[in-house]
């Protein structure tokens, strides 16, 4: 069995919380650090959308990595409720996209055919026969039979459960100041607890990536952007798969619960649920599906996601300084991204080949040179 010595994993959301399970099962000693519980930020936050993926060796990387991680969450999962006894509700629900004026339809479509995805495009009239749970005004539909979903708390539970089980060290409520460098290593770390050493270090702490990364120097342009879901109660079962407009969705949990989400803004590190979002976002998915119209409102709740330029992660070794790594700054896709991304950075710290290539995952690549393919 590989191994990479005492491994310090520095924040447990998603990203952390995979990759320290990976690396333990591997054989490494692993620390994880987080200033609260565990899985609190924009993991728990998030509407857990997994979208398909069958990209080709010649597809952008972008489209590699995703595919890589959907067809990894089945057996994570499978893997997941056989250590710990918990569901972390995925499934394979499909997903309905709609027209918008954005053309993000037929982006879809397009990605559907280049990656022999099954999808049914559905027009005007059909939609309306097809879809008569749908409201008046979309004249065009994709239905993406492969798309899942998760439950982002569940799947958390389970990941951090699989930690402890598999010796990962959790230290929750500790806080990461600063990384200290040594002839271009990290040689500890200060936290709120006193000084922590280790042999290699991962970065996974969301939005708060950066300011971490200054303290060695790194400029990491990751950036907390907001986004807000709305929680429906509906006795309503007229469709059970995820709708998609756009850049907002309904994703229907299958137990009268509907997410419904969402937005982007960016005022900094600001969690505060604007009202107006609310009623904005309630508005648009009454008008997408008018039997949502008796809908109680349960709660609202936002989360940062940590924004890169481009929106595609940083991933690997982190320039100049041999025994840090990335897993940061996915954006809008962090949890669908979650098990590629910490297969290929454990394969890295491993000192394997990744099965797909790490370096245009790097924060010195050029601004705009990676696009990705699915809008969430
Ligand atoms: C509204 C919304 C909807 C979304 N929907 C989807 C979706 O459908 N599908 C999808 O794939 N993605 C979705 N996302 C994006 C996804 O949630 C994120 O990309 C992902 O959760 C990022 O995970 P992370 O582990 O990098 O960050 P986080 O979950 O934010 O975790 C970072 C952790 O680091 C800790 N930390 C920070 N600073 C320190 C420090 N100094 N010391 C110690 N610990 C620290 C934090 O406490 C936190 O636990 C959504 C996000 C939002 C907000």
């Amino acid at each position: 069995m590989s191994s990479c010595g005492s491994v310090v994993i520095l924040g447990g959301g998603v990203q952390g919380l995979t990759l320290a399970w990976f690396l333990a099962r591997e054989g490494c000693k692993v620390r994880l650090i987080d200033r609260q519980a565990c899985g609190r930020e924009a993991s728990w936050a998030g509407a857990g959308i997994i979208p398909p993926g069958q990209a080709s060796d010649s597809s952008p990387v972008t489209d590699r990595l995703r595919s890589l991680s959907s067809g990894l969450f089945f057996k994570m999962s499978e893997d997941l409720l056989a250590l710990t006894g918990i569901d972390n509700g995925y499934r394979i629900c499909g997903a309905w996209h709609l027209a918008d004026d954005q053309g993000s339809l037929d982006q879809v479509i397009r990605l559907c055919q280049v990656e022999r995805l099954a999808h049914e495009v559905v027009q005007e009239p059909l939609v309306r026969h097809r879809l008569d749970w749908l409201g008046p005004d979309v004249p065009a539909a994709c239905f993406v039979a492969q798309t899942a979903q998760v439950r982002n708390p569940w799947h958390l539970k389970a990941l951090e459960a699989a930690c402890r089980k598999s010796g990962v060290v959790i230290n929750d409520h500790v806080s990461v100041g600063k990384l200290i460098v040594e002839r271009n290593r990290i040689s500890s770390i200060e936290t709120s607890e006193g000084m922590i050493h280790g042999d290699q270090f991962a970065l996974t702490a969301g939005a708060w990536s950066c300011g971490l990364a200054a303290s060695v120097n790194v400029v990491l342009p990751v950036r907390p952007v907001q986004g807000v879901i709305v929680l429906l109660e509906c006795l309503y079962s007229h469709f059970s798969s995820i709708i998609e407009q756009g850049k907002r969705y309904i994703v229907p949990r299958g137990d009268g619960l509907f997410l419904v989400g969402s937005n982007e803004v960016e005022i900094g590190f600001d969690k505060t649920v604007n009202p107006q979002t609310v009623e904005e976002l309630e508005a648009w998915a009454q008008q997408m599906v008018p039997g949502l119209l008796n809908a109680r409102r349960v709660t609202s709740w936002a989360g940062l996601r940590p924004g890169s330029p481009d929106g595609a992660p940083f991933l690997g070794m982190c320039p100049n300084i041999e025994n840090l790594f990335l897993a940061t700054g996915h954006y809008r896709a962090g949890l669908q991204l979650s098990p590629g991304s910490a297969t290929l950075v454990a394969d890295v710290m491993l000192g394997r080949k990744p099965a797909v290539p790490i370096d245009p995952f790097s924060p010195l690549r050029p601004e705009g040179f990676l696009p990705r393919g699915f809008n969430n």
